[in-house]
């Protein structure tokens, strides 16, 4: 898989990227990760890539055809037109769904605004979506632009060391994960419950289910009304009370 990032910031964001498990599989070629200097398509007299906004109002605009000869550019490169997103806080709030199904692209192109933000005429040209990490502001769409990247790189195969971890994780599945421990078994009086040193795996499992079941509950309830639950599932939390009959 292929994500062209367009930025002011290409070495923000080489600089997140090229560390941990994200560049690790960069290094490997398991995914091409490519950031692309928006200064460099700015052939006026000043290079400029931002200019005031018509109607006045304070700060300054992305203009249009430096984005847009970056674009055409990355479209030459890979030999077609990639999705393309904008970072946005209008966009529409990312979820683990959406991830999952923006890891299924080939090519993926992620525009990242400054200042006020972007001409609008250029995202009406090329922009399939707009996508928000969450309902605030931010200085730019780097930070979101790598936020979005690497929550899809972990979901490609071969980036993370076992490819099923990501499914035991929060969000997967609709629920929270279970709590977890490492050794020691007994760290400042408090222990790991017996079930997890026990080596039964059918009662592991069980317990993680459940527990996960009780997190959710007890953090994000919204979660557990859209949760697929089994039989299993419903009746241990009538006992627990957490759902009425
Ligand atoms: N004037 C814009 C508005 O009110 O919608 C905000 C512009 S913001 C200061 C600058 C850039 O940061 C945006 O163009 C966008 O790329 C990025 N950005 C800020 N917050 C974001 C968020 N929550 N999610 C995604 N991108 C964000």
């Amino acid at each position: 898989m292929r994500i062209d990032i367009i930025t002011l910031f290409p070495e923000m964001c080489d600089t997140v990227l090229n560390e941990s498990v994200i560049g690790r599989a960069r290094k490997k070629g398991i995914m091409e990760l490519v950031c692309h200097q928006l200064r460099d398509y700015a052939f006026d007299k000043h290079r400029r890539v931002d200019d005031s906004t018509y109607g006045g109002g304070m700060g300054m605009l992305m203009k249009a055809e430096p984005i847009a000869l970056c674009f055409e550019d990355i479209c030459r490169q890979i030999g077609k037109k990639p999705h393309f997103i904008y970072l946005s806080p209008k966009g529409r709030v990312v979820t683990q769904e959406k991830v999952r199904k923006l890891a299924e692209y080939e090519n993926l192109c992620l525009l990242c605004g400054h200042y006020e933000g972007v001409d609008q005429r250029v995202l009406d040209t090329f922009v399939d979506e707009e996508i928000s990490i969450g309902d605030y502001v931010l200085t730019g769409g780097e930070l979101p632009a790598l936020v979005l990247t690497d929550s899809i790189c972990r979901m490609i195969p071969g980036v993370l060391s076992d490819d099923l971890c990501f499914e035991e994780e929060s969000h997967y599945n609709g629920l929270l994960e279970y709590p977890q421990y490492t050794k020691p078994a007994e760290w400042r009086g408090m222990s790991v419950p017996e079930v997890l040193l026990s080596g039964h795996h059918a009662n592991i499992e069980k317990w993680r289910r459940e527990t996960s079941l009780e997190e959710t509950a007890r953090l994000r309830p919204d979660m557990l009304r859209n949760a697929q639950l089994d039989d299993k599932d419903i009746r241990f939390l009538r006992e627990k009370g957490i759902i009425k009959q």
